[in-house]
């Protein structure tokens, strides 16, 4: 498993230490953890507006560039890096991101459905924007279980990363709009994956996941995806980061549809 690899390159690193020099700039880079439970809390903070978009925007940068270069101060990740490049040209990098379902569940008949203008991670007020694709599945009594099957839908990562934040907390009659959220880092792409709305949440910060993995239950938790006028689906958004650390959507449409489906 990956995580045994980045946990064993950093035991590692800390049996190594020789100087005070390496120790030095061991403390100067915090444990992925700590960028786990920074992210957490700021994006708690954002969506109940405790902090100033500027403030917010400044946080965010730091923790992914803190990220970023956790990542390739890792021997054994840097390795991991070259293969996965070459898994990723060969077209088999990303899973699709629910069991069971393919491209023809992407809501639209050209993936439409993505539009970043107006979009602001940092100022919760903004609105109007759908930087993400919606993955709908056949519940037509939208009790969040499959009518062809009769179970729960299982949402899988798109690409393997580190769980940096989740919600399990939603409670019908919250105006959170995400619901029951997972944010996973994906070091090679340097990019967010954001699955929201789920019923179930089976990652914790910290946790690294495998592409394909699963990491929750389709649900319909969050203010608009709990009305009735709403198809029980998945809410996927990918957040490139910019070299100055700041987000910018991208369409994820071009990869859900060479993305390898799990049964
Ligand atoms: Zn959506």
């Amino acid at each position: 498993m990956r995580i045994a690899g980045i946990a064993g390159a950093l035991l590692m690193g800390g049996l190594n230490v020789a100087s005070s020099q390496v120790l030095t700039s061991n403390l100067d880079q915090p444990a992925l953890y700590t960028y786990c439970q920074q992210f957490q809390t700021l994006y708690t903070q954002i969506r109940e507006q405790r902090i100033q978009p500027d403030s917010a925007r400044m946080r965010f940068s730091a923790i992914m560039r803190g990220l970023q270069v956790r990542f390739q101060s890792m021997e054994s990740y840097r390795v991991d890096s070259l293969q996965r490049d070459s898994l990723r040209r060969s077209g088999r990098y990303f899973a699709f991101p629910l069991r069971g379902y393919s491209t023809n569940a992407i809501g639209g008949t050209h993936g439409e459905g993505f539009r970043s203008k107006g979009f602001n991670l940092f100022d919760y007020n903004a609105k109007g924007s759908h930087p993400a694709q919606d993955i709908f599945v056949v519940d037509r009594n939208q009790d969040g279980i499959d009518d062809r099957t009769g179970q729960p839908i299982d949402i899988l990562a798109m690409s393997s990363g580190l769980v940096v934040g989740i919600e399990t907390g939603w409670k019908p009659g919250s105006d959170y709009r995400g619901g029951n959220w997972i944010w996973v880092y994906d070091p090679n792409l340097h990019g967010l994956f954001y699955y929201a709305h789920n019923n179930q949440v089976d990652v914790a910060p910290g946790q690294w996941v495998q592409s394909g993995q699963k990491i929750g239950e389709m649900g319909r938790t969050g203010f608009n995806a709990y009305k009735t006028r709403s198809p029980t689906h998945l809410h996927l958004m990918y957040l490139q980061i910019q070299p100055d650390g700041l987000p910018q959507p991208l369409n994820t449409y071009p990869w859900l549809l060479t993305a390898k489906t799990v049964k």
